[in-house]
């Protein structure tokens, strides 16, 4: 009799396992579409949609010192909004600074390869994007730190807070949000800001929505 029960347990288990596995199904880096319009404020890049290898952004510009850690490029629009943001933001106590914004196709790769190296593939696939499939080629993304100085650790510092609730008034969304990462693609990340204007940037806040689910509605 208890053995019964033990067999009708494993299987339970086993059944909840496979579903799992299924739920975990998806078809990132399937079907992969080269991006055509890589110029637009509301490019999508991610797992399925690659840049062309050779685009770079026509206008990048230097942020200000002030606001990132070192020389660091951003599309001009993007580049103003940030440094508006980061000036607000300093004048009531928060310190956000860029410390990662454009990066261009073989620095991605090296990155992606850094990873693979060290803790394999599917981990690179959660942690980074593979060349041509990352924002920070686009130079309208930006990591930010905030005073606790690690950007891992953005979402324990006051300046979480503050971005979580202002990013959007200046044209940024939280781009990979907790919970999403079977619509993105990508693991949580509180550091990763993209900019898409103050407009789209409002409905996607006030939506709860990701740029993926956003760019359905429009
Ligand atoms: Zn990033």
């Amino acid at each position: 009799m208890k053995k019964a029960i033990y067999i009708i347990l494993f299987i339970l288990i086993a059944i909840f396992f496979t579903k799992d596995i299924d739920f975990f199904k998806n078809d990132f880096y399937e079907n992969i579409k080269t991006i055509e319009n890589p110029d637009d404020l509301l490019v999508l890049v991610n797992k399925n949609n690659k840049l062309p290898d050779n685009y770079i952004p026509k206008n990048l510009v230097l942020i200000d010192n002030k606001y990132s850690n070192n020389d660091k490029y951003l599309q001009k629009e993007a580049k103003m909004a940030f440094e508006n943001l980061s000036q607000d933001a300093r004048l009531l106590g928060y310190y956000i600074i860029g410390v990662s914004a454009y990066r261009d196709y073989n620095y991605q790769k090296s990155l992606y390869n850094e990873y693979v190296k060290e803790k394999g593939q599917s981990y690179a696939d959660r942690a980074s994007a593979r060349p041509g499939h990352s924002e920070h080629q686009t130079g309208l993304a930006i990591d930010v730190m905030g005073s606790n100085n690690d950007y891992d650790l953005f979402e324990k510092s006051n300046e979480f807070n503050w971005m979580k609730d202002n990013a959007h008034l200046y044209g940024f969304i939280l781009r990979y949000p907790k919970g999403k990462e079977k619509i993105t693609g990508f693991k949580y990340e509180p550091w990763h800001y993209r900019y898409v204007g103050v407009k789209h940037a409002k409905m996607i806040y006030e939506g709860n929505l990701t740029l993926e689910e956003y760019l359905k509605t429009t």
